[in-house]
């Protein structure tokens, strides 16, 4: 059915164009709305005035213009509202809140054992953090946004948003409404790989690219699909699931089921399987540093990293011949450890299990944004539905407000 446009729906357009156009391009002056939006310099003037009327931007300086009066520059309005990011991953729960600039304003972090998944752990950490962050950001729940989790599994989008984590238990967990019943604040979720790669298109070394896959290494293996600018999800959302394709057939079985995977292979879990007891270190975090930091004295330990890297460029091959990216970007925390010691054997892994033409226009990189880019991308998705104007109140924060 085609819907039929309104002129409120052309005004609310309008004022979405030039939030985001804002928001990217910031500080910047009327005309340079203007002229990147294509909008009439009174267009313009009108949505920025009830942008200003209301809070949302802020006019901040201004800069000389060639024998005209000077511009007034624009920003959005740091402090309007604030979001929350929580990055759900197999050692840690981490949660933080931004302002509107995406400046960190509180953090709390929480190591997991990865033996515990359990949903009830979970959900009550998440909570925690939350409860955590406002209070020590001061930040009135009122005007949080909303709050982004990005979570290990495939997720299901609908009225029940469910989670489909088959490598730790979860089975069409409905986390949205488990958490509902604990917080009023809205919430938005999605596989936290895809944040990670949301949080690298639009603030990492490579934002803006068109094509290219991120990806996301901890005890799992994942990867955030970019095509012509956005993620790619696939039928059920489920796409960009690197760590389960099978780089060796009949191989090591993996925590999903089946066999031969590359997170059998180069999952930190893995990595530390395959090394073999005793444990390095209590925490996953800490054996795997102990691992990279023993490999120049100890043969077994070299050997377990040079397959590591074997395989990771291997599947990095794959990802080049499938997708053809631009760029593929390491990131999560065992791939940002792994890179700094072993990007150059990757590469050239890579180099050798792909094509020759696709190879040579890739770059492999290590992720800029650190550990923390799955809850910086988590946090983007209310930052999102503010932008488009679609953030939803809920009930709870209604009366919060008129109170
Ligand atoms: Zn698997």
């Amino acid at each position: 059915m085609r819907r039929r446009w309104t002129v409120r729906d052309l005004r609310r357009d309008n004022r979405s164009v030039l939030l985001w156009t804002l928001y990217f391009g910031q500080p910047c002056s009327r005309q340079d709305l203007s002229e990147a939006t294509g909008l009439s310099p009174a267009s313009v003037s009108n949505v920025i005035r009830e942008l200003i009327g209301e809070g949302i931007v802020l006019e901040a300086g201004s800069v000389d213009s060639d024998g005209g009066r000077p511009r007034v520059l624009l920003r959005i309005n740091p402090d309007y509202g604030y979001v929350i990011g929580v990055d759900v991953g197999e050692t840690r729960v981490r949660v933080e809140l931004f302002d509107l600039a995406m400046t960190e304003r509180a953090k709390a972090d929480y190591p997991l054992d990865p033996r515990e998944h359990g949903v009830e752990t979970i959900i009550a950490t998440i909570l925690a953090g939350l409860a955590a962050v406002l209070a020590s950001s001061g930040a009135p729940p009122a005007a949080v946004l909303g709050v982004g989790v990005g979570v290990p599994g495939v997720v299901e989008q609908g009225p029940d948003v469910l989670v489909h984590g088959q490598t730790y238990g979860w089975e069409a967990v409905p986390l949205h409404r488990l958490l509902r019943a604990g917080t009023a604040l809205p919430l938005y979720i999605d596989n936290g790989a895809k944040t990670m790669g949301q949080a690298e298109l639009w603030f990492g070394n490579r934002r803006g690219a068109q094509h290219a896959v991120v990806c996301l290494i901890g005890s799992g293996v994942g990867a955030s699909i970019i095509s012509h600018g956005t993620t790619h999800r696939g039928s059920t959302s489920s796409a960009g699931e690197w760590g389960h394709t099978t780089i060796a057939a009949g191989g090591r079985p993996c925590r999903c089921g089946s066999r031969g995977c590359l997170e059998a292979y180069a999952g930190a879990e893995a990595i530390l399987d395959r090394y073999g007891p005793p444990p390095l270190a209590a925490d996953q975090e800490s054996a795997l540093a102990a691992l990279i930091e023993a490999a120049p004295t100890t043969p077994k330990a070299a050997a377990v990293l040079a397959d590591t890297a074997a395989y990771l460029g291997a599947g990095i091959a794959d990802l080049i011949n499938l997708f053809n990216p631009e760029t593929i970007i390491l990131g999560g925390w065992a791939g940002l450890l792994l890179g700094q010691h072993l990007l150059p054997q990757i590469r050239d892994a890579a180099r050798r299990h792909s094509l020759k033409h696709p190879y040579a226009k890739t770059t492999i990189e290590l992720g800029h944004l650190g550990p923390d880019a799955v809850a910086l991308g988590a946090a983007t998705l209310p930052i999102e539905h503010f932008l488009n104007g679609t953030t939803t109140t809920t009930t709870a924060q209604k009366n919060d407000r008129a109170s």
